[in-house]
């Protein structure tokens, strides 16, 4: 049993990542940002097993002393799960500022500062597993995407960093790369684009939450100790 943080946990995928955590018997910590109800109802759905904290990701000093908090609470931080993420669509000539900047702080800013927080209490203890939820879209163009891209493809380059830092302290960092998964990011999609998006996919199940969360569980796992500095590709076999 072990200790493990889940940002952005409180629907999606995130959550499909929190349960299985939960039923597999570790203690998890996991963060909402804007409805405070829902996350303590999922609380107690889950029995008391996981317990929801605040988190908005572009607040620069709340990953150090939720982690504080956390580890109060359940004790030391054996994993973290850097999820919490938002998409906005624009074509890059039309892309604000503000969207670019909101984006690439958001998926970007807020899963260093996490890792930031939980790196020397992991590195002091020799022991530590990173996971960050990247996405198919860092490696392959989707029309529309090129800020949410390039958050995610950037967090497959800090991870790829991180393992070498860490690695030595016996602290692994690896990404999930999602392709399309059906929640309430992708709810307003139009069909014609969740069918390009789905077209070269392999298995006829395509991906749910619940097989993203199993890719997460095996990465925070001694299962996977061979691995560090690596993307998983969760796709159907879109990219295959
Ligand atoms: P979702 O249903 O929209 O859930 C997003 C989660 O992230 C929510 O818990 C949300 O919290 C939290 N979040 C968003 N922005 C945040 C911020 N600025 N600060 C703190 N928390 C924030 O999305 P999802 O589909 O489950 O996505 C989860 C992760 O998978 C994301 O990183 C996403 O980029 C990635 N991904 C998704 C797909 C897909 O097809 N769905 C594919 C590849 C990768 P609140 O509920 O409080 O807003």
């Amino acid at each position: 049993m072990s200790v493990v943080l889940v940002t952005g946990g409180s629907r999606g995928i995130g959550r499909a990542i929190v349960e299985l955590l939960v039923a597999e018997g570790h203690r998890v910590a996991f963060t909402w940002r804007s409805n405070e109800e829902s996350a303590h109802a999922m609380e107690e759905a889950l029995g008391g097993q996981a317990r929801a904290y605040s988190l908005d990701s572009g607040d620069r000093g709340r990953p150090r002393t939720l982690v504080a908090e956390v580890e109060g609470d359940l004790g030391p931080l054996d994993g973290l799960v850097n999820n919490a993420g938002e998409r906005r669509e624009s074509i890059l000539a039309m892309t604000s500022d503000q969207d670019w900047d909101a984006l690439i702080d958001g998926n970007l800013g807020g899963a260093f500062r996490c890792c930031r927080a939980v790196l020397p209490g992991m590195m002091h203890r020799r022991k530590g597993s990173i996971v960050s939820v990247s996405s198919l879209s860092a490696i392959r163009g989707v029309a529309g995407q090129s800020a949410y891209s390039a958050s995610k493809a950037a967090l497959l380059g800090m991870t790829k960093a991180l393992a070498r830092e860490a690695g030595r302290r016996s602290v692994r960092a690896n990404a999930v790369l999602p392709g399309f998964v059906a929640t309430d990011m992708t709810s307003g999609l139009p069909e014609s684009i969740v069918t390009f998006l789905r077209q070269d996919e392999c298995l006829p199940w395509g991906v749910s939450p619940a097989l993203v969360a199993g890719a997460v569980s095996f990465l925070l796992s001694d299962r996977s100790m061979g691995m560090t500095g690596q993307a998983l590709i969760v796709d159907a076999g879109a990219s295959a």
